[in-house]
């Protein structure tokens, strides 16, 4: 969008942690993503909740770019594309999710500015690279500046001004402050690859009891417990680690690990107390006691 979109990124504003944070979901959250990576060390959690200081943050946009549940509103880091090739030259390194979001949107080309790469961009094109391995995908192409300004399309007048239209009637269409500023949807790596998850999600059926917390907490329903089942999908999985955070019984547990979207189903056992003689509900077929019978006979054997 050209000069269009670097005049909007240069509209003054606060960038803000939306409600829907897991540190504002639960204090359990043990996320820390965004404080990590924002280098003017500008966000801090203060009375158990994420803050932005206005007067340290440099408007860089990475906490937006790395937030797992995309709870930071902003922009997004600037990065300079170029014919649908990524010129290398920003000063933050992008994200490995970034990057496997523009190989979807056909940027398949990185343009190398410099004479020599930072370690940090080396890691980065190698993890991703790894990563559209495993998703059937060829790795990024590796061009150097010199090629791109001999191949690069020099616009003419008439050109430049067409595009400038174009810019213009999209960005009317869309120009509700909250959209143009970021869109949640663009930043969610499940969207783009339906066949694929990226996280590996399993529960301990002799430590779950069904206590539906992380059903309710888990943004992306991802965990549905139903009358008969607890089912996964973990293809929508953002890997925040809000679940495996706050259940009470350590029964989750989350691993990165690429693989073909599954859906697991847990089956949920009917059965009647030993003890209160109550039926209940359990993922636990030799399980005879019910949850509240059994956290009363283990409190009285500690005692
Ligand atoms: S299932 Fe995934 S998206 Fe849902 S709370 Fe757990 S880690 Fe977050
Ligand atoms: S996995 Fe944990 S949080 Fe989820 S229902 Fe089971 S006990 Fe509750």
């Amino acid at each position: 969008m050209g000069l269009i979109s670097s005049w909007l990124e240069s509209l003054d504003y606060d960038y803000k942690i939306l409600p829907h944070c897991s540190l504002y979901q639960s204090p359990r959250s043990s996320c820390t993503k965004c404080i990590d990576k924002c280098p003017e060390n500008a966000i801090e959690i203060k009375d158990a909740e994420p803050l932005i200081d206005t007067t340290k943050c440099t408007q860089c946009g990475n906490c937006v770019a790395i937030c797992p549940v995309q709870a930071v509103e902003g922009f997004l880091p600037k990065r300079s594309i170029v014919n649908k090739q990524f010129i290398m030259d920003s000063q933050s390194v992008p994200t490995i999710k970034e990057l496997l979001i523009y190989y979807k949107k056909g940027i398949t080309t990185l343009v190398c500015d410099k004479q020599e790469l930072s370690l940090s961009w080396k890691n980065t094109i190698e993890d991703t690279n790894n990563i559209l391995g495993e998703l059937g995908e060829q790795p990024f192409e590796i061009n150097n500046r010199q090629e791109l300004l001999e191949d690069g399309h020099v616009m003419t007048r008439r050109e430049l001004f067409f595009s400038w239209e174009k810019d213009l009637k999209k960005i009317a269409k869309k120009m509700t402050p909250a959209k143009w500023r970021f869109n949640h949807e663009s930043l969610d790596l499940s969207k783009y690859y339906l066949d694929y998850q990226f996280v590996d999600i399993s529960i301990d059926t002799t430590k779950c009891t069904l206590c539906t917390a992380c059903e309710i907490l888990c943004e992306k329903d991802v965990l549905q417990i139903g009358e008969k089942g607890f089912s996964i999908s973990a293809q929508h999985c953002s890997n925040c680690s809000l679940c495996q955070d706050i259940c009470p019984e350590n029964a989750i547990t989350l691993k990165q690990v690429i693989s073909r979207a599954t859906l697991v189903n847990h089956q949920i056992y009917s059965q009647t107390c030993s003890e209160c003689h109550e039926p209940f509900s359990t993922l636990n077929e030799s399980q005879n006691i019910c949850v509240g019978c059994k956290k009363k006979k283990d409190l009285l054997s500690i005692k």
